[in-house]
C-alpha cells in the first residue's frame, strides 16, 4: 500500500521523529483508508488535566508496534494505507471554536471516506467530530467505551464539558440512539439518572458489572447485534474503561475496571466487521502515568482498531 510504516527491519524503531507507528506525517487523502490526527484540547475536563499532552505521548508508545496482527492474523498495512495527519489547531478553553476548527479539518476527510483516528484531548472533543461526521455523513451509530456514560446535561451550568458530549450529540441529531450501545460505566454517581437518562435515550448501556458478570463474549455479541447491520458508526474509547491499574494516567480514573487483555478481546471481537466512519481515544494525561502504561495501553487500543480497518478491506 502507499503510506506504510518505516520498515523497522531497516530503521531502528527508536530513530527519527515520533510519529504514530512510523507513519509518514503528511496531510494526504488520496490513496490513504485511514488518518491518526491528534487533538489536544483538554479544557472540556472537570477534574484532572493534562490530556492536551495526549496524543504526542501515545505517538511515543506506538513506536513499538509491529505491522502483523497475530490474534487477528493479518498484516495491517497488506491491506491499507495510512498516515499521521499531524494535530488539529484546537484553541486551549474556547470549546465552541475549537469544534468549528475540527469541523473545517475533519469534515473533508470523512466526506472524502477515509477514516480519521482522533487522539485525544479530553472526551468533549467527540461532540466535534460528531458535528463534523453529520455534516458530512449525517447521523451515525455510537460504539463508546468508557466508565462515565457523558450524557449529563450540564457541568456547573456549562452545556460544553468532557461529560455532556454525548447528550449534547443526540438533541444535535448526530447520533441513531437505538443503534448505539455503551459499555463500561461504574463508579460512584450523582442519581440513577447518570446511567437511566442514557437509557432511556435508547442506548444500550452495559455497565462495567454487567460486563464482569457476564463476560467480554457477551459484550461483544452485544455490539454486533447492535451495530453489525451496516449502520455506519463512531468508535468512541476513554481510557479509563480501563481499570486504574492498566490506565493510571488519566483525568477522572474509576475503580473496578478492565484489564488491556480484556480491552483488546472486546474490541476485537466486539468491532469486527462494523461500518466505522471513525474513531477516537480520548483522556490519556501523561503527568499522571507511570511507567508509561496509559500510553502503551492507547496505542495498543488504537493498533487494534487500524486492524478492523484493514479487516474490512481484505474481505
Ligand atoms: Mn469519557
Ligand atoms: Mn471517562
Amino acid at each position: 500500500m502507499k503510506y506504510q510504516p518505516i520498515d523497522s527491519s531497516k530503521s531502528p524503531r527508536f530513530c527519527g521523529n515520533r510519529t504514530f507507528m512510523r507513519l509518514p506525517e503528511i496531510q494526504a487523502l488520496e490513496d490513504v483508508d485511514f488518518i491518526v490526527t491528534g487533538v489536544p484540547f483538554d479544557t472540556g475536563c472537570s477534574f484532572r488535566s493534562g490530556a492536551r499532552f495526549g496524543p504526542q505521548a501515545v505517538r511515543e508508545a506506538s513506536i513499538l508496534l509491529r505491522p502483523y496482527n497475530y490474534e487477528q492474523d493479518i498484516n495491517i498495512f497488506e491491506h491499507v494505507s495510512g498516515a499521521d495527519y499531524g494535530d488539529i489547531d484546537i484553541i486551549p478553553g474556547y470549546i465552541l471554536e475549537t469544534y468549528e476548527r475540527m469541523i473545517d479539518q475533519l469534515k473533508p476527510v470523512y466526506k472524502k471516506g477515509v477514516i480519521p483516528i482522533c487522539i485525544g484531548g479530553d472526551h468533549s472533543i467527540s461532540l466535534g467530530e460528531l458535528r463534523a461526521l453529520k455534516e458530512a455523513n449525517g447521523p451515525v451509530a455510537l460504539v463508546h467505551f468508557d466508565s462515565h456514560s457523558d450524557t449529563w446535561d450540564n457541568y456547573w451550568g456549562m452545556r460544553y464539558t468532557h461529560g455532556t458530549p454525548f447528550r449534547r450529540a443526540l438533541e444535535e441529531g448526530c447520533l441513531i440512539p437505538e443503534k448505539s450501545i455503551q459499555l463500561g460505566m461504574r463508579g460512584p454517581l450523582y442519581e440513577p439518572g447518570d446511567i437511566k437518562d442514557a437509557r432511556e435515550f435508547g442506548f444500550e448501556v452495559l455497565t462495567s458489572g454487567d460486563i464482569h458478570r457476564k463476560g467480554i463474549d457477551f459484550a461483544a455479541e452485544r455490539i454486533q447485534k447492535k451495530t453489525g447491520d451496516g449502520t455506519p458508526v463512531l468508535v468512541s474509547f476513554d481510557i479509563d474503561f480501563l481499570d486504574p491499574a492498566y490506565a493510571p494516567g488519566t483525568g477522572t480514573p474509576e475503580i473496578g475496571g478492565f484489564t488491556t487483555w480484556e480491552a483488546q478481546e472486546l474490541v476485537r471481537k466486539g468491532l469486527r466487521g462494523l461500518n466505522f466512519k471513525g474513531f477516537d481515544l480520548v483522556e490519556v494525561l501523561p503527568a499522571s502515568d507511570h511507567g508509561d502504561i496509559t500510553s502503551f495501553a492507547a496505542a495498543g487500543i488504537i493498533y487494534e482498531f487500524i486492524t478492523q480497518i484493514a479487516s474490512n478491506k481484505k474481505k
